[in-house]
């Protein structure tokens, strides 16, 4: 019996190991942190041997392969010896590949995965087929392959997740574009992480179609550079292009082989420039996968925005509040205030990850009439916006935040929560800042 080790216990790895358990080997799972409540059951139910807050290397290094998380970089100790003893480490991905037959879709990119990746999913069920969703969303693939059945995969792949696949192939690969982040775990090499992004596309043949961003230079220059075999379907909003997606007047248009599909971008659930690139992404791989225009129209209108993207949480005295907590860098909230028709007061902060605020400030000078900085540090904000907009305060609570962005805020304003920074100094994670949020705002 071949004996399989998962490093890490969360939904990745608890999901790599059901599947491995399913599939008849020998699994073991390790975590040199604590594993959650929930998983330690999920472990116990399936009868899955596994220790936690350390690495037993007379457990892990019998392995014949090893799965690791994407959470665990490899330079870690542990995988520095796994490697060395000449096991194969490959990840969740690539594992689940092997026994899923599936039709994948799959995303990736610095900004608007999970968007494009939840309009894509929301498309395909609107059409009736059977669709599983996963990757770095909801529940992990590997789990999905091993207890249910789908015709179709959405998935949507962070760069960490790309890391270690090899073998697996994508049916249609989106990269919705690229910026620098988590440099840290790329030696600092942005061609490492365009590299690891370009992951998506390993095993793609003719049959196979590529969908992103010609906008976006980093990807294009790459693009340039390599070979690919698969279809190349571009989205743009500055030119029109005869394969692929782009913006005429005020509509959208998508081009597949001999079939056009048009919308007005009025008609898009979603606003923003942003969320024009994410559903001309999502529309093109609809068309690819044969999807009517009647669908793609209609799902592209009434697809409901993800929590904490530009999320509308209320209108109080005809002040809107918006809740775009996943807004964790520069670029994310760069798009969240082009796409404010009214005047600001932007809330803002938290752990800067070595920001670079000022492609912000035409965008802050022109609309934002108050900014609430809320973050443990705050410096960096007073030092790029001082001067830029007309009053800065600073605050340590999201209650606090949303109480004096009420009194800021006059009828016709917005509220946005869009903090292009990390969570980490005042809250768990970005998921419960937008939830504090939220909160204070029903509060009001
Ligand atoms: P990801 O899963 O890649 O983090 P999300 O869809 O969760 O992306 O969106 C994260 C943030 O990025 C949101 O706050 C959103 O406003 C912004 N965003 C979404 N799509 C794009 C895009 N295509 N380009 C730039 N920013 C985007």
């Amino acid at each position: 019996m071949s004996r399989l080790v998962v490093l890490g216990g969360g939904e990745s790895g608890v999901g790599s190991a059901v599947l491995a358990k399913v599939k008849g080997y020998d699994v073991f799972l390790s975590d040199m942190g604590k594993i959650s409540e929930n998983y330690v059951a999920m472990l116990n139910k399936w009868e899955i041997p596994f220790e936690q807050g350390c690495h037993s290397e007379e457990l892990i290094l019998n392995a014949d392969e090893v799965v690791k998380s994407p959470g665990i970089p490899a330079t870690a100790p542990m995988v520095k010896k796994i490697l060395a003893e000449g096991i194969n480490v490959i990840s969740e991905i690539e594992f689940a590949g092997r026994y899923d037959t599936a039709k994948k879709v799959c995303i990736t990119g610095s900004n608007g995965k999970t968007t494009t990746t939840s309009l894509i999913y929301h498309l395909l069920e609107q059409a009736g087929l059977n669709v599983g969703l996963g990757g770095n969303i909801g529940k992990s693939y590997a789990f999905q392959v091993a207890t249910e059945q789908h015709d179709i995969y959405v998935l949507e792949l962070s760069s960490f997740q790309l890391d270690n696949v090899y073998d697996f192939k994508a049916d249609i690969a989106i990269i919705t574009n690229i910026t620098p982040h988590h440099l840290d775990r790329y030696d600092y090499k942005m061609e490492n992480y365009v590299k690891s992004k370009f992951r998506i596309t390993r095993n793609m043949s003719s049959e196979d179609c590529f969908i992103f961003c010609s906008d976006d230079d980093i990807t294009v220059r790459h693009l340039d550079q390599i070979v690919m075999k698969a279809q190349k379907l571009p989205f743009t909003q500055k030119e029109e292009v005869k394969q692929g997606a782009f913006v005429k007047d005020d509509r959208m248009i998508v081009r597949y082989k001999e079939e056009e599909c048009d919308m007005y971008l009025q008609e898009l659930a979603l606003g923003g420039k942003h969320n024009v690139y994410n559903s001309m992404a999502a529309a093109i791989a609809a068309k690819a996968m044969h999807i009517d225009n009647e669908v793609i129209r209609n799902g592209l209108a009434t697809f409901q925005a993800v929590e904490h993207r530009l999320e509308k949480v209320l209108s109080i005295k005809d002040v809107l509040y918006i809740n775009d907590s996943k807004a964790t860098n520069v670029d994310a909230a760069w798009y969240a205030l082009e796409c404010q028709t009214r005047p600001v007061v932007w809330i803002v902060g938290g752990t800067d990850k070595g920001n670079d605020y000022s492609s912000l400030i035409p965008l802050a000078k022109e609309k934002v009439k108050g900014m609430i900085c809320m973050g443990l540090d705050n410096k960096k904000l007073h030092d790029s916006f001082e001067g830029v907009v007309p009053e800065i305060h600073d605050v340590t609570s999201a209650k606090d935040a949303v109480n004096l962005a009420s009194q800021i805020a006059k009828s016709g304003d917005v509220v946005l929560l869009s903090p292009c920074c990390a969570s980490f100094d005042l809250f768990k994670n970005y998921e419960d800042r937008g939830r504090q949020f939220k909160e204070a705002v029903r509060n009001l």
